[in-house]
């Protein structure tokens, strides 16, 4: 489904991912993993088009988006949920995740997948009309995902969806990963929380200094003596 072959981008003059190739095919849920600095969000950002990819290719269901601006992967299918969540604090939980439906193919299921997706968050139903700063960081990690899911992705990227959250509250966000990924939507997931990502991966790439380092199916990379020792602490 997707595709990244051999791709060099960065910021400015400086290069942060080197001839990084991988693919998430569709149904999978595939993690990125890695420390703090080591490309994760910025191959996201290559992938949404946020940072321009200076040599090799990324190709989406068949076609290549190597190129195309941000709104136009996000109308091919490709939604970002930001690190950090970037919500609107002084909108109301409401107003946040109608703004995820502005892809094309989202207006005409507006309703039918708000339905769905407060279904799948009945804490944030409860709270719709509040200001979205006024929610617990878990809450609006929630509403966060609740926004992107609005778009109606065909693939949906999470950019350390557990980042600052308390441990029950990163079992809950993990819980709603492997749902999201069994309605069908595909999912690639970047985090630094290595443990929980392996355990609702299929498969996983880990990224150190902008390369990728190994990959591998990821009951297997949860063996693996390197994964155990750099990662899990082991
Ligand atoms: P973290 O978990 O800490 O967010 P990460 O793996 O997501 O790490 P990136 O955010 O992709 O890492 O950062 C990779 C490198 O790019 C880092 O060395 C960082 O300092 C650098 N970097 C990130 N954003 C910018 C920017 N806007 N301008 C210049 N360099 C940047």
């Amino acid at each position: 489904m997707l595709q990244l072959n051999n791709v060099t981008s960065g910021y400015g003059a400086t290069t942060i991912l080197h001839d990084l190739s991988l693919e998430v095919k569709e149904g999978e849920v595939v993690t990125i993993v890695g420390g703090n600095g080591a490309g994760k969000t910025t191959t996201l950002r290559t992938v949404s088009g946020l940072i321009e990819t200076t040599s090799g290719s990324i190709t989406f269901e068949g076609e290549d988006i190597t190129h195309l601006p941000a709104h136009q992967v996000v109308d091919r299918g490709i939604t970002l949920i930001p690190e950090a969540r970037q919500l609107f604090s002084e909108m109301s939980v409401l107003e946040n995740i109608q703004m995820g439906a502005y892809r094309t193919a989202a207006k005409s299921q507006y309703n039918q997948r708000l339905e769905e997706v407060l279904t799948l968050f009945p804490r944030v139903k409860e709270r719709l009309q509040q200001r979205a700063e006024s929610l617990s960081g878990g809450e609006q990690q929630m509403v966060a995902i609740a926004r992107g899911m609005m778009a109606c992705p065909k693939l949906l990227m999470f950019d350390e969806p557990s980042l600052g959250l308390a441990p029950i509250v990163v079992s809950q966000v993990f819980e709603v990963v492997k749902q999201i990924a069994k309605s069908g939507t595909t999912v690639l997931i970047v985090e630094q929380n290595v443990n929980q990502t392996l355990k609702v991966a299929d498969r996983a790439y880990v990224i150190e200094n902008g390369k990728i380092v190994m990959n591998g199916q990821a009951q297997e990379l949860m063996g693996d003596d390197h994964i155990r020792k750099a990662y899990l602490g082991i």
